[in-house]
């Protein structure tokens, strides 16, 4: 099945190769885009998206193409635009979300919404999550407008809010009500990763399952009483010891047939992992989190006044469980992990983790083959990423949803990504466009 679509997807390619489209004159107006949005402030809370969706409106209005903006209330909203194929196929969703993380401004080099170019770089809080891949999705639908190409699918665009917040008003919001217009074969989304080391492609990565996101609070208690008479059973010390403990909590690795694929290809270019008798051998921080569990000390808080002792103290964990696991069985192994105390651990457990999207699906095939072209001989594995996006909510909705950050990018700018001085090169914005151009164009037809 999978060797009759590439075939396929090559012929229709082949017969008929459209022309090219101006790429100085898409510059030009992708980066104007671009940094408007980067310029809209939708640090989340409060979201405020609604500012951004206005943006993506006039844009498409501007291009003639039919969109509509979808009001949560009068901050926070989601938009959808639609470019009408023939409806002989099913619609390709370009997903991507409006809001960002908060920023600390006094510690970035620029003004994080501002946009400003420097040395040949845009940046902005959004630059690489999620705004250069909304700005590249809107300039797609752009572009096959203008270039009038020939389209058997619908290309829908979705700009959600709440992505950082866990989505529940935006992706979760939109599939709650309008589940009908997001109908599609696949969802091309934030996630996957195109990796650069010492400026060549190292790999591809197509994001097909994502790990299960979970803030679970512990909260430690002691007695509370005049701070000149210390106590054994202080809350503060207590969740220390705790959280020492947790430090050292032994994960245990686990991969399933996405890891195993990916760790499998990625060992012949990468040094950084060795594969001996059926085991992987790693330090790198990225790959450990794809084969665990992992426990992110995130916020801490307790304490009344300096001379008080606490009747309680509380940690945030920032979890990330792999595809399939129980939140429950997990919390009831850290909890026997820290041994008896005055402790309590509190989550909300969600559906489990849904399927991971085929490996042999229209979507992956199409930015396998799109990603070959671009980037000959690098390894295109499937992955797991261990952040959760929208992806999760599309693929709970049945929709096929592969995760690509479209820009070919350094290791080390990756990690600007919610940290200081995220930004992005023009070299790989424009990359980004002509390879989602390229999927959609040649995917849609
Ligand atoms: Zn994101």
């Amino acid at each position: 099945m999978r060797s009759l679509w590439i075939f396929l997807v090559i012929i229709s390619a082949t017969a008929c190769a459209a022309s090219e489209p101006d790429w100085s004159d898409v510059q030009k107006d992708l980066t104007a885009l671009f940094r408007e949005l980067l310029q809209t402030d939708t640090q989340n809370p409060p979201g405020n998206e609604i500012a951004a969706c206005q943006a993506l409106k006039a844009f498409f209005d501007r291009e003639g193409i039919s969109n509509r903006i979808y009001e949560v209330n009068d901050q926070r909203a989601n938009l959808i635009a639609r470019l009408h194929g023939n409806g002989s196929l099913r619609a390709i969703l370009l997903a991507a979300h409006t809001d960002v993380v908060p920023v600390d401004e006094n510690s970035w080099s620029a003004p994080p919404f501002s946009g400003d170019l420097k040395d040949g770089f845009i940046y902005g809080r959004g630059a690489l999550d999620d705004k250069s891949m909304l700005a590249v999705n809107a300039m797609t639908l752009a572009l096959l407008k203008r270039m009038k190409a020939p389209l058997r699918r619908d290309i829908i665009f979705l700009a959600t809010a709440d992505e950082e917040a866990g989505g529940r008003l935006g992706a979760g919001w939109m599939l709650e009500r309008h589940r009908d217009k997001l109908d599609a074969a696949f969802a091309l989304n934030e996630g996957g990763r195109i990796i650069l080391r010492n400026g060549k492609p190292l790999y591809v990565a197509i994001q097909t399952e994502e790990k299960a996101a979970y803030n679970i609070k512990l909260t430690a208690y002691g007695s509370t009483s005049h701070a000149s008479v210390p106590r054994l059973d202080n809350a503060i010390s207590a969740l220390a010891k705790a959280l020492d403990r947790i430090t050292r909590y032994p994960a245990v690795p686990v991969l399933d047939p996405v890891t195993t694929a990916f760790f499998k290809g990625l060992e012949s270019v990468e040094p950084l992992v060795e594969l001996k008798n059926c085991s992987i051998y790693t330090t790198e921080p990225l790959y450990l989190s794809m084969m665990t569990n992992t426990i992110s000390p995130t916020l801490i808080q307790g304490g009344i006044k300096s001379n008080v002792h606490p009747p309680s103290a509380e940690v945030n964990l920032n979890c990330r469980l792999l595809p399939g696991q129980d939140v429950k069985a997990f919390v009831d192994s850290l909890s026997s992990w820290i041994a008896p105390g005055p402790y309590e651990f509190k989550y909300t457990a969600r559906s489990s983790t849904p399927e991971a999207s085929p490996q042999d699906g229209i979507g992956f095939i199409l930015i396998e083959q799109v990603c070959s072209e671009m980037f000959p001989d690098t390894p295109i594995l499937p992955y797991l990423s261990p952040g959760m996006s929208d992806g999760t909510r599309f693929r709970h909705e049945g929709i096929p949803t592969y995760g690509l950050l479209p820009f070919p990018l350094d290791e080390n700018e990756v990690w600007r990504m919610h940290g200081k001085d995220e930004r992005i090169s023009v070299e790989a914005l424009m990359m980004g466009m002509r390879l989602v151009y390229r999927l959609v164009e040649l995917g849609g037809k």
